[in-house]
């Protein structure tokens, strides 16, 4: 009887004042998340990319259960053939093989290197995850998730890993299991990249042989931007450089405004393979059941808005806006750099309350802006006006930014001279 009551009153309240003060919040929301764009230089993502095509769609329901590019046995409200164009054109800016490459849409990076890190499990039973430890949080958390052991490898102050300790890690613990190494291609704090082809060389120096590894790549913030560069100049971390498996973010570089990811994974480094002649439809990777439409589609869309050209011009404005800022603090007598290829600009950490009105991720005596596509640089003008406005000489350190001039590719290993780009 009272639970009657209450059901209906709450029904009542919530048909008129309560719809009205639900509206006034979306009302303020609206105006938080606009206002928490105009200053936000210290996060990753994108702000270029209109979805209004799509909001119409957005609007309809849309799951993905199942696996792109798979039949669905009748099953019609899903985005499945969108989600399989958009994997396979990044599968293609990334290099993979034609004929030995699946994968799919996750809900994020993190989700994504979840996915490869379970293949590679599951392929091998045994094994060890080895990642730097300027890698992302999220690679020990998987793996503790998934209970593979972790090994944190030493990196350079600049970010990048210790090939060295990774031999020798790598061979003390040769009876642990089969090295699964994940590289970070763009680390968080400095956008540091590891060299898949040094990683390999690596593994080699311990002795590991070619069929029992496997190298994923870490590519969340950076791989669709370095996708463009020459391949002379371009760093080696995709797969003709010899990744097994890499990982893009969506809300990253591309900018959907839905968190999300990508997986692109050799197929003959999945747990399970099937023969692609007798077996029409991929090896089924999810680890989910129901799965966003929506995600699959604002990727695809991204990817029709951004040609490979596009995207290219997109990175090289990104750079060119964040060697301005370099050159904009430097003459201001504060120590700032940033990697060869990088968005983001390392500088001396702020005081405390700076950071309420420019929130920055912060890292020790450091912390970063990232010009990210989309951001004005009258917006790095107006941040580099109000920083080194504060800055007095206690908080400028006489030290540079701990980033190393740029350096040559690894060479390729003999076996990946042939490797198939498309
Ligand atoms: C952002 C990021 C992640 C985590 O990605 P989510 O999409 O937030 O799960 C992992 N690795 C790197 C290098 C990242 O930049």
């Amino acid at each position: 009887m009272s639970t009657r009551v209450a059901t209906t009153s709450r029904a009542a309240a919530s048909s008129n004042g309560g719809v009205l003060a639900a509206r006034r919040r979306l009302g303020a929301l609206r105006r938080r998340l606009d206002d928490a764009v105009r200053n936000d230089l210290g996060f990753p993502n994108s702000t270029d990319l209109d979805i209004t095509p799509l909001v119409d769609l957005l609007r309809r329901s849309a799951n993905n259960v199942g696996y792109p590019g798979r039949p669905t046995n009748g099953f019609r409200s899903h985005t499945l053939e969108e989600e399989f164009e958009a994997v396979q054109c990044v599968a293609g800016l990334l290099r993979a093989p034609t004929d030995d490459r699946t994968g799919l849409v996750t809900s994020g990076s993190t989700a994504a290197i979840r996915h490869a890190l379970l293949h590679a499990r599951d392929r091998f039973r045994k094994v060890v995850v080895y990642a730097s430890t300027a890698a992302h949080t999220c690679v020990r958390k998987v793996a503790h998730q998934l209970r593979i052991p972790f090994v944190a490898v030493p990196a350079s102050p600049g970010g990048e890993m210790d090939y060295t300790e990774l031999a020798a890690v790598v061979a003390r613990r040769r009876r642990g299991g089969v090295p699964v190494v994940v590289a970070t291609i763009g680390t968080t704090m400095f956008e540091a990249i590891d060299d898949v082809g040094r990683v390999h060389l690596a593994l080699d120096a311990a002795s590991v042989p070619s069929e029992a590894r496997h190298v994923h790549a870490d590519a969340a913030l950076a791989g669709l931007a370095l996708a463009g560069l020459p391949p002379a100049t371009r760093p080696g971390f995709d797969f003709a450089d010899g990744a097994d498996s890499i990982n893009i973010s969506g809300h990253k570089f591309l900018g959907t405004p839905e968190p999300c990811g990508i997986l692109v994974i050799r197929r003959s480094a999945c747990a399970d393979a099937v023969d692609a002649v007798t077996y029409t439809g991929s090896v089924d990777l999810t680890m989910d059941g129901s799965r966003s439409g929506h995600t699959p589609l604002m990727l695809w869309w991204a990817l029709q808005q951004f040609s490979p050209d596009v995207l290219h011009r997109r990175a090289e404005v990104s750079r060119a806006n964040a060697r301005t800022a370099v050159d904009w603090l430097t003459t201001a007598g504060i120590p700032a750099g940033r990697h060869e290829h990088a968005f983001t600009v390392v500088l001396p950490r702020p005081p405390e309350p700076f950071l309420d009105t420019w929130p920055l991720a912060v890292e020790g005596d450091w912390a970063h802006i990232i010009c990210m596509p989309g951001k004005a640089l009258d917006d790095v003008h107006r941040f580099v006006t109000d920083y080194v406005a504060v800055m007095r000489p206690p908080q400028i350190p006489a030290r540079p930014v701990p980033i190393p001039p740029a350096r040559e590719p690894a060479p390729k290993r003999a076996e990946l001279k042939d490797a198939i780009a498309c």
